[in-house]
């Protein structure tokens, strides 16, 4: 390793520390989760489904997926040819989130079942699980046209539903994967080479960044680094809750 590389490598692993400071610092939350609050302050529980701070039930993924019905909330609706919801277990201590649908998962209305699903699919595997144990969702549930980035107002609009099927599904561990999702869920604009590696929280969830699939594809290199953020995943999952 050149001094460079070193230096640079320095330089993210003190950009890393120093956002983990301030994420326990300002550890404010939007979302009412096991884990958010004080014990004294969360309301009695339902032995079957937790209550919100609102007293309200959780929502099904079912209940949330009716909600969104047919939805025309953004301008992604125009280009569709479905909606990609999620697929996978309801009880999942692990919870992946992607970018966006693509070409193959707006033909087949699943995610990830492209050439990036694919490897998706290899990495569940070699964690010694299958895409049934886990869940697997989008930041958007809708294809951005020429698979371009999405936009705040697509954003806006759609992160409502991804916030209910994660208030729902209350995984252990969620993987963020690329810059994107990393990006949106933890409110930084900070770069996924200096996010992942480490665990971050989303409202008492422990958040794991990753690359990209997509990526991988492209830089085959990184795929050590994501095996790295993997273990460390399944190293969690295996501790008692
Ligand atoms: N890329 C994503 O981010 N999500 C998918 O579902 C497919 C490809």
């Amino acid at each position: 390793m050149t001094m460079r590389d070193e230096l640079l490598e320095l330089t993210d692993a003190l950009k890393g520390h120093i956002l983990s400071e301030k994420e326990s610092r300002n550890g404010t939350s939007r979302l009412y989760l096991k884990g958010d609050l004080p014990a004294s302050s969360l309301p009695p529980t339902d032995p079957v489904r937790e209550s919100g701070a609102s007293g309200a039930l959780p929502l099904t993924l079912e209940d949330i997926r009716t909600e969104l019905g047919d939805c025309t909330r953004c301008k992604l609706h125009s280009g569709r040819l479905n909606i990609i919801f999620g697929e996978g277990n309801p009880r999942a201590g692990l919870v992946f989130v992607g970018e966006a649908p693509g070409r193959d998962e707006d033909r087949q209305g699943r995610p990830f079942v492209g050439r990036a699903g694919q490897l998706l699919t290899d990495i569940i595997k070699a964690m010694g699980l299958t895409r049934d144990d886990v869940y697997i969702c989008n930041i958007l549930k809708c294809r951005p046209p020429k698979n371009r980035n999405p936009e705040p107002d697509e954003i806006t609009a759609c992160e409502p539903f991804l916030v209910k099927q994660l208030q729902s599904l209350q995984p252990r561990v969620i993987c963020a994967l690329g810059k994107f999702a990393a990006q949106t869920l933890l409110k930084t604009d900070t770069a996924i080479s200096v996010l992942r590696g480490r665990f971050h929280s989303y409202h008492g969830i422990r958040l794991m960044p990753t690359y990209h699939p997509a990526y991988l594809l492209r830089n085959p290199g990184a795929k050590k680094q994501v095996w790295e953020d993997v273990q460390m995943i399944m190293k969690e999952l295996k501790q008692e809750p």
